[in-house]
């Protein structure tokens, strides 16, 4: 224990990773034998990372090697690995009262949590929260939520969406086959249109005439075709796609939808779980154009790494009654004291800290098109940055295998990443990295890409 603690010490000194083994190292090694023994296939695994403790933006392995951790847990840990504030109110938390249910119960924390939820959402109209504990959870709820306000049916969401994988949320995902294969039908009424994709455009359209035509589709295409618009309950997108690639969307093309939605009685929702929570040096990445969704979903980095979600929308349009929707164990209360501090350290320190280093790390890694042939395109908002690996800048190939190559490397180095959609790499670390851990990660990433460029 007390040798537990003096490394977490350690850890907390060091900002820059540090290996010791070869990579996987022992006890690495005899995780992952029991992993691919006894846990359920359907997880992926990118690289054998045994994770045992974090500080900030590094993570210690069983084997003590430290990697920098570009990932956050998968835009999970805004605060950073086990900020001592975060940390300090789960065990206060967990000492004084750790599960009650919310579902019958009135809770202090949630309430709490609700009002600040409302003073950082965009719009002005009093809102009410809904809580579960993930991602997938605050989208079946803003589904339902959506068909019981509206009394319609029908949800338009978009091609290389990832919206989560329970029934429901998995009926608007669109992101890669797999996550839909061999489970039968989904839900009935779900419409796909593309996804206006600036450096790919899906009609091959120049980039100022991408964003309008994919909003147009709906009206000119779906609307006349196929779907009543009075039949819609909602429009659901991701501001900034996240598991699809990594892209954010011109803001014509998020203010267009909202204008579609408020011209024909639709509920428009934008599933923030990835892009929320300041990562995007915006509490909400929907705020980079203005717009003001009915229904917020938000999950990931809410909670520093606590389960936790919330479905935020407008109390006129939450009017469902006792018993229509909840859940055991939603707004936790460990985890709602983590989400309290994380609001406030996000709004005090690190929603700025993202915006800053984010234009740091945008404004080095933007000359890679010219300087590496196999980088088709850099993009991104605050700490949310892609860059997509192609075959051909011309023809704007993707190459996968060359994405999954550098990321490897990149492993090897001590350097976390994991790729997004088929061809990119995503750069999510914590929002409390500073310039020399992005320097290095910037360093270690040069040098992968210009090995994987001898690859092929
Ligand atoms: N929505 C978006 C935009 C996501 O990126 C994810 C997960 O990656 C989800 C929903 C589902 O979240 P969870 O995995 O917590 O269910």
């Amino acid at each position: 224990m007390a040798q537990d603690s003096a490394r977490t010490k350690t850890l907390a000194q060091g900002k820059l990773p540090r290996l010791v083994t070869p990579l996987p190292g022992p006890n690495a090694k005899r995780v992952i034998e029991g992993d691919r023994q006894r846990l359920s296939p359907s997880y992926t695994r990118n690289y054998p990372l045994v994770a045992k403790r974090g500080f900030g933006a590094v993570v210690e392995d069983v084997d003590g090697n430290t990697f920098l951790d570009f990932t956050a847990g998968i835009a999970v840990v805004a605060t950073g690995h086990c900020h001592p504030e975060v940390v300090a109110a789960v065990q206060r938390q967990a000492a004084e009262l750790i599960h009650m249910s919310c579902t019958d119960f009135y809770s202090e924390g949630m309430v709490e949590l609700a009002e600040k939820l409302e003073s950082i959402s965009p719009g002005s109209e009093p809102k009410r929260v809904y809580f579960g504990n993930s991602g997938t959870e605050a989208i079946e709820a803003a589904i339902k939520l959506a068909r019981y306000h509206t009394g319609r049916e029908k949800i338009i969401a978009f091609y290389g969406a990832f919206h989560g994988r329970t029934m429901g949320s998995l009926s608007l995902t669109a992101s890669k086959a797999v996550q839909r294969t061999g489970f039968g039908t989904l839900l009935s009424g779900v419409f796909h249109a593309p996804y206006a994709n600036p450096y790919c455009c899906p009609y091959g359209h120049a980039p100022c005439e991408c964003c309008t035509d994919c909003a147009k589709f709906i009206e000119r295409e779906l609307f006349r075709t196929i779907v009543d618009p009075q039949e819609v309950a909602a429009i659901v997108v991701e501001p900034i796609q996240g598991e699809g690639g990594y892209l954010p969307r011109p803001p014509e093309f998020l203010r267009d939808l909202q204008r579609i939605c408020r011209e024909n009685g639709i509920l428009l929702i934008a599933d923030e779980v990835q892009s929320g929570m300041g990562r995007t040096g915006k509490w909400w990445a929907g705020d980079h154009a203005g717009i003001e969704p009915d229904i917020l979903c938000v999950a990931k980095g809410i909670a520093s790494g606590l389960p936790l979600s919330a479905t935020i929308a407008r109390s006129s349009v939450m009017n469902w009654g006792p018993g229509a929707h909840a859940s055991t164990f939603g707004a936790n209360p460990v985890a709602v004291a983590a989400a309290l501090v994380t609001i406030r350290l996000l709004r005090d320190q690190y929603m700025e800290n993202a915006r800053r280093v984010g234009e740091y790390i945008f404004a080095r890694l933007s000359p890679w098109r010219e300087r590496f042939r196999t980088v088709g395109d850099v993009r991104g908002k605050g700490l949310m940055i892609g860059i997509e690996i192609v075959a051909d800048q011309k023809t704007k190939e993707p190459a996968p295998g060359l994405r999954d190559a550098i990321e490897n490397l990149a492993f090897s180095k001590g350097l976390l990443v994991l790729g997004a959609g088929a061809n990119t790499i995503r750069l999510a670390p914590p929002l409390v990295i500073d310039e020399e851990q992005a320097d290095f990660a910037i360093g270690v990433l040069e040098a992968c890409i210009r090995e994987a460029e001898t690859l092929v």
